[in-house]
């Protein structure tokens, strides 16, 4: 059966981008002739420096983000990268075979580096090996990601591409980005040209799945806006991202096509859709709050979730580690 591989950085509370471009689908792909092992990528998180009791925390709240949002650690393997030590040897080995010039091309090292790059952490740089290495730990065939994530994606190609081809094998699949749906890149509500991000230093910018209702329809009511009314098809938005950006969004909590929206709402400013957006972002949002919150009630339960999700983990990574080392030529005696 085909594999199907994702993860989220526990780097800061999770938003709605996350919630729409991610969580949101993964529920969706579970018991769908597909296997699908969802991940906590602590490691990447810690390539920007994180308070260890802080990050701890973020792990849990995130682990209960994704049961709030319907993955079902029954169904799914459920787990936090660092525990399952085949992620970062298999990284490594990914070291070896990426270039550097891939990774100074990364839009998201050259975003997060800023302009001391050469102050960045090596880990930051080396991301997209470890994420080569999260996919393909796996042999995933499919990963389930937002629009950011692509040129991550093609150079997990361009790794399993390269170890096939020095080594003469083809023991590494070409795994295909899952990029559907109309919430493949939510933006910040402060900046159109900006997207979502749970680290972004502004909390106006982003909804983050812990906010109340008062503080969702705030944000919302604060948005950065223009001051035409919306027109009855998405045409009409170009050249308006911020504009665009809400009635994705209303769109992807809805169920809907933009086109669909844009007809309820043809000839309305933002003073009526703006309400009608918080509700519906409310009426979405509140019950995945309100579970999160009770998982994170019982966090040892959380904690014996994670470590069964990485021993199962384990079991699918370890032998596909071992037959890589064994491919590299790396003596095994034990
Ligand atoms: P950070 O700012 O720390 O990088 P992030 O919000 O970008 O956090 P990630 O953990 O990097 O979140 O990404 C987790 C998943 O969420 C990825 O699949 C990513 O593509 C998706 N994602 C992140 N932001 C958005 C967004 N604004 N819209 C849609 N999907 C998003
Ligand atoms: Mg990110």
């Amino acid at each position: 059966t085909p594999r199907i591989f994702s993860g989220i950085q526990p780097s800061g509370g999770l938003t709605l981008g996350n919630y729409l471009g991610a969580l949101k689908r993964f529920a969706a792909l579970q018991g769908k002739d597909a296997e699908t092992v969802y991940c906590i990528v602590d490691l990447h998180a810690i390539t920007v420096w994180q308070d260890p009791q802080i990050l701890r925390g973020r792990i849990r709240e995130a682990a209960a983000a994704f049961m709030a949002s319907g993955v079902d650690p029954a169904q799914s393997i459920l787990f936090n990268q660092s525990q399952v030590s085949a992620h970062a040897e298999l990284a490594w080995l990914f070291n070896t075979v990426a270039r550097v010039g891939w990774m100074y091309r990364m839009t998201q090292f050259k975003d997060k580096a800023g302009k001391n790059s050469e102050n960045a952490s090596l880990g930051l740089l080396a991301y997209p090996a470890l994420m080569a290495a999260d996919i393909l730990a796996y042999q995933a065939t499919g990963v389930p990601v937002g629009e950011d994530q692509k040129q991550h994606l093609e150079l997990t190609r361009d790794i399993a591409a390269k170890f096939n081809h020095d080594y003469g094998v083809n023991h590494f699949p070409l795994t295909e980005p899952l990029i559907e749906g109309v919430a493949t890149r939510v933006m910040s509500l402060r900046d159109g040209s900006r997207k979502m991000s749970k680290s972004d230093p502004s909390d106006a910018s982003r909804i983050n799945l812990t906010d109340d209702a008062d503080a969702i329809a705030q944000k919302i009511r604060k948005a950065r806006t223009d001051a035409d009314p919306l027109p009855g098809r998405v045409e009409g938005l170009k050249d308006r991202p911020e504009a665009r950006n809400l009635v994705n969004i209303y769109a992807a909590l809805a169920d809907q096509t933009p086109d669909q929206v844009l007809t309820r709402f043809e000839g309305q400013g933002f003073g009526a859709f703006k309400p009608a957006l918080a509700d519906l972002a409310v009426e979405t949002l509140s019950p995945i709050t309100r579970r999160m919150a009770e998982y994170l009630d019982d966090p040892a339960e959380i904690d014996r979730i994670l470590g069964d999700g990485a021993a199962r983990a384990d079991e699918v990574a370890t032998p596909i580690l071992d037959r890589t080392k064994e491919i590299m030529g790396l003596l095994r005696s034990r």
